[in-house]
């Protein structure tokens, strides 16, 4: 039996490992927490299922479309880049996908050859070196600073191809405009192509989020823009996404997928539209914060744990180094014995760390999961 040595030379991915783990607690019936990625409890947006429901009636959802996607729903999408993110684009630049992370996948794939370098900010959503390992990239690690100047670019080594994701996750940095510009003057001196992923363009508490395209020439740099319905609005069983690029990539982008997925289903891309058309949703941004809030008053005083106030959501990063610096076992600890899952920060690039998606389940179960965490730490504290 042979299995490529691309896919057994990279890890799994740490999301979907724990995701694996919290299902086998489940299965043996234990009551289980899960803070271990952000599954929002929102449902999505009525104007989204109105839509699907009427192209369910409709038979224009039964053929094929085109692998980047129908025209008029490419088309829409372009009205969204134009409105939100002050983008002018043309259909044939836009591609539509089965959620960010396949936009992601084709993407480095199409402006990549094996061995290329890719320049990955950690803290970082473990896909993205995950991704590069499945392509026979290398990932080149470099600590996110809380504000990006031209001195720490300066510094930074030498890549291909540079991951931007803004808002990040999961510190929930919005980058500023002026830490943008200094990122794209630096791609632009080090001829370096770009990604950046905006998934989480929605989701700020108050700093105004900037797309990076619109700070440089994306078509003349290589900059792709990747964009998700998950986490703007709670679909993320719905696989919706797509990625914005210069046409030429755009291009190499659908000769990849047409093989793989071909088009989306046309149901999806439908939902894709609507959901992309129906804007900030405001209540869940909301919630979201005053969850972020409650959490952080309820582990305000507790001495072992650091945890960062996030501009955006939905993830808490806590520093928990006074503690552990063995987080994978804390992670797994905390799972056996208090039944809460958590990611550990070394799944993220940063040992010593912890990350918490704090918007799943109901307020009482956020609070009763952070309640459990603090006694697992209060108790190891005592050891
Ligand atoms: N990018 C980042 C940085 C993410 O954290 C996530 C959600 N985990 C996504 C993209 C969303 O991916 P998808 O659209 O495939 O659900």
């Amino acid at each position: 039996m042979k299995i490529s040595q691309r896919i057994a030379a990279s890890r799994p991915l740490a999301t979907t490992a724990m995701h694996g783990r919290v299902e086998d607690f489940r299965n043996k019936s234990m009551g289980i927490i899960d803070f271990s990625i952000a599954i929002s409890h929102f449902s999505p947006p009525a104007s989204v299922l109105d839509a699907v429901a009427r192209a369910m009636q409709d038979e224009r959802t039964m053929p094929y479309t085109g692998v980047a996607g129908a025209l008029d729903v490419r088309r829409s999408l372009c009205g969204k880049l134009e409105r939100e993110n002050g983008l002018a684009a043309q259909p044939n630049e836009v591609i539509v996908t089965n959620g960010a992370k396949q936009a992601l996948y084709q993407a480095l794939y199409a402006m990549t050859d094996p061995g290329d370098r890719v320049l990955i900010f950690k803290p970082h959503w473990p896909a993205y070196v995950t991704t590069c390992q499945l392509l026979g990239l290398e990932p080149v690690l470099v600590d996110l600073p809380d504000t990006v100047t031209p001195a720490f670019l300066a510094d930074c080594p030498q890549a291909d191809l540079v991951i931007v994701n803004n808002p990040h996750n999961p510190t929930g940095k919005v980058y500023t405009r002026t830490e943008l510009e200094h990122l794209c003057a630096w791609v632009h001196a080090r001829g370096a192509q770009v990604i950046v992923d905006e998934s989480y363009e929605h989701l700020s508490f108050g700093p105004v989020h900037t797309s990076f395209a619109t700070l440089c020439d994306w078509r003349a740099l290589g900059v792709v823009t990747i964009f998700s319905a998950s986490q703007s609005y709670a679909m993320m069983g719905w696989r919706l996404g797509f990625a914005l690029a210069p046409g030429a990539i755009a291009s190499a982008m659908q000769t990849l997928q047409g093989p793989i997925t071909a088009a989306c289903s046309h149901l999806a891309q439908v939902a894709t539209a609507a959901a992309f058309d129906s804007g900030p949703q405001q209540h869940m941004i909301d919630e979201y914060r005053a969850r972020r809030d409650q959490v952080l008053r309820q582990v305000a005083d507790v001495p072992w744990l650091d945890m960062h106030c996030p501009d955006s959501g939905p993830y808490l990063w806590g520093d928990v180094r006074s503690l552990s610096s063995d987080t994978v076992a804390f992670a797994e600890d905390l799972l056996a014995e208090e039944g809460v899952a958590i990611m550990p920060g070394d799944a993220l690039g940063v040992p010593g760390f912890i990350r918490i998606g704090y918007i799943c389940d109901d307020v009482d179960t956020l609070v009763e999961g952070v309640r459990r965490l603090v006694a697992f730490g209060d108790r190891l504290l005592e050891q």
